[in-house]
């Protein structure tokens, strides 16, 4: 294959990280045409993709040996890096390696110029969106790194997400996704605080909301979560609260390497890790009133 043309179905595209996200999103690659083999490090992972029709293979190794694509939906850079260490001599020269994780966009940078220098392409394209849209092809994706890297993967692209933002260098998706859900996550601590606080003053929950929603108050999480998953108490919204921590850190170190004063993410970054501490890891992101309910005032 030329290495600058599109990378077109029915080529090889490995998947590595068959999880919430990994699943649904190689599930659209094949519906799109694509011949895709993934891999976990969990059987149970494993097992759930090939019994939905999905091919997995038995280690790494094979799984990316002959791909022209290899994509990463791992729970984080470190993931990734051990993950994409281990295949480093296997990979097919001249393939493209998609970070898709949300990862550290610092880490970012160093591990795909040592994947670059190695002969590799390498690009980084997180999603937003959640399973939902994962699974119906709607994701947003923010994809930084070469131009021409880009191009030879939009087919790819295309097939799983709609809104697809072209973000500049190397390591800028993974930034941009950070900051996106440092702002999401604590606009959903403010919305949760101000029911609380509300709802003791003797004001009616769902009233909050719809005045929110028709205010200058109105985020995402006052539109789409406040009485779907939190005055509900159904705490169902589908991302987990450690991956939100995660990305809250994230952005907060992002600020901190680059000198830039950040004191509402240092606030919300430590508030965000303490709740998933303290919640554990099966505790869904909109459950972090619960522990902001066991503060002292
Ligand atoms: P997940 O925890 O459901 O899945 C991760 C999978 O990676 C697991 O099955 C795990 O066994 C596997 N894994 C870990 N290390 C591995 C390795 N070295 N080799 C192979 N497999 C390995 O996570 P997810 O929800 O699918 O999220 C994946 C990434 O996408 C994360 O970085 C997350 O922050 C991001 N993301 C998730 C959502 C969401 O709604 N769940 C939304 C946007 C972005």
């Amino acid at each position: 294959m030329n290495s600058k043309s599109a990378i077109n179905p029915p080529a090889a595209v490995c998947v590595i990280g068959l999880g919430n996200m990994g699943v649904p999103m190689a599930n659209r690659l094949i519906g799109a045409g694509f011949k895709v083999t993934g891999f976990d490090l969990s059987a149970t992972a494993r097992k759930r993709f090939s019994e939905g029709g999905g091919t997995t293979a038995r280690d790494a190794n094979s799984a990316a040996s002959d791909a022209d694509v290899v994509i990463t939906l791992l729970p984080d850079g470190n993931a990734v890096r051990t993950a994409l260490d281990g295949l480093k001599r296997q990979l097919k020269q001249g393939s493209v390696i998609m970070e898709m994780s949300s990862s550290d966009p610092i880490g970012t940078r160093s591990l795909g110029e040592a994947f670059i220098s190695a002969g590799f392409e390498f690009i980084d394209a997180p999603v937003s969106g959640g399973v939902k849209r994962a699974t119906d092809g709607s994701l947003a994706i923010m994809v930084g790194g070469d131009e021409n890297s880009i191009n030879r993967v939009a087919p790819l692209l295309n097939a799983m997400g709609r809104s697809i933002f072209r973000t500049g260098v190397l390591g800028s998706g993974h930034a941009m996704k950070a900051l996106n859900n440092y702002v999401s996550a604590a606009g959903l601590i403010a919305a949760v605080e101000a029911t609380a606080i509300g709802e003791k003053f003797g004001l009616k929950p769902d009233l909050i909301a719809d005045i929110l929603n028709a205010s200058t108050g109105r985020n995402n999480t006052t539109e789409v979560k406040l009485k779907q998953f939190i005055i509900s108490k159904t705490f169902n919204a589908g991302f987990p609260m450690r991956l939100m921590a995660k990305d809250v850190r994230t952005a907060d170190r992002l600020a901190h390497a680059l000198g830039i004063p950040s004191p509402l993410a240092d606030i919300t970054a430590k508030l965000w890790d303490e709740a998933s501490q303290s919640l554990g890891d099966k505790a869904d992101h909109t459950e972090v009133g619960r522990y902001i309910e066991t503060l002292k005032p």
